[in-house]
């Protein structure tokens, strides 16, 4: 049996799964979506992604055609029907139909689309041995501009670093804010730890706020590692001691080089390790297996 992809209230095959020209979704990165997780069957903090659509939608005046009951349930039928264990999930909202002109008032119903698919995870020597980071030279959308707390379906601000990290050799690249702070990654966001003690930028340097983000925060609050949100420079990472990154589809990813300069001693560090093993426990208990 094939794929089956929701497309507004109907599973249909992989190969139906279609929507129009028109819609402000293509012409204009007009939407929103989410990433999740299903492990063991379940899908990871679907509330925390559920409500997270739903502000980000909120914010750029879309009105979801459905209960956010309506969608988790969505949501599980569309893992069921692809008999889902453990894999990824896409969640996307766009505009819907409307003309060619820029007004979101011309679209009358939005699309809600739901794909489920095989994650395809960092290769594992990267968990094993760390990542190599660069900063890249394009700057972080600027929250009066487009908040990155929106997860909206114009991701050009991302990929335009991710270009400068594969251009460079290296698969991440850490983005600063427009004050020159540290903001996150494209696809990520990013902690240190410098003597004993946890850091991440705070929402207000202009990143999404990250459901693993959030988690991790728990993890090192149970943990007692103190943990701070905490506006940082290019220089307060070189000379961390850990670095790591934190994503739905990464997890929890050791930091090694940034810009050339050897994190720590180069090697995944003992919080991180410590961190990512309390991570793959709790999304095991979560799951019930
Ligand atoms: N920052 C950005 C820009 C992202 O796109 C993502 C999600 N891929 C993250 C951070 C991590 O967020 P989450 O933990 O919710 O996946």
């Amino acid at each position: 049996m094939g794929l089956k992809v929701y497309v507004d209230g109907e599973l249909v095959d992989k190969k139906d799964a279609k929507i129009s020209v028109f819609d402000h979704g293509l012409l204009y990165g007009d939407g929103v979506f989410e990433g999740i997780r299903i492990y063991h069957g379940k899908a990871f903090r679907l509330t925390a992604h559920v409500e997270r659509l739903w502000r980000s939608a909120k914010a750029i005046m879309l009105e979801i055609p459905m209960s956010k009951q309506e969608m988790a349930d969505a949501v599980e039928s569309t893992m069921r029907a692809n008999s889902m264990d453990n894999g990824y999930i896409r969640l996307v909202v766009t505009r819907g139909v409307g003309t060619l002109g820029l007004s979101p008032t011309k679209c009358s119903n939005p699309s809600v689309i739901i794909i489920t698919d095989n994650i395809s995870l960092y290769p594992q020597e990267m968990y094993d041995n760390g990542l190599e980071l660069i900063t890249a030279a394009t700057v972080k959308n600027h929250p009066e501009g487009i908040n990155p707390r929106i997860k909206s379906l114009n991701y050009l601000n991302s990929i335009l670093a991710k270009i400068e990290a594969l251009n460079a050799g290296v698969i991440e690249a850490i983005m600063l804010n427009s004050a020159g702070q540290v903001a996150e990654c494209t696809g990520d966001n990013i902690f240190t730890v410098t003597d004993g003690v946890l850091r991440t930028p705070p929402l207000t340097a202009g990143i999404l706020e990250g459901i693993t983000r959030g988690v991790v925060l728990e993890l090192a609050e149970e943990a007692g590692i103190p943990a701070r949100e905490e506006e940082m420079t290019r220089y307060d990472l070189f000379n961390a001691d850990e670095c790591f990154l934190t994503g739905t589809a990464a997890e929890i990813v050791p930091v090694v080089t940034i810009d050339r300069r050897t994190i720590g001693d180069g090697k995944p560090g003992p919080v991180t390790l410590d961190l990512l093993k309390r991570f793959r426990e709790l999304v095991k208990k979560e799951a019930g297996s």
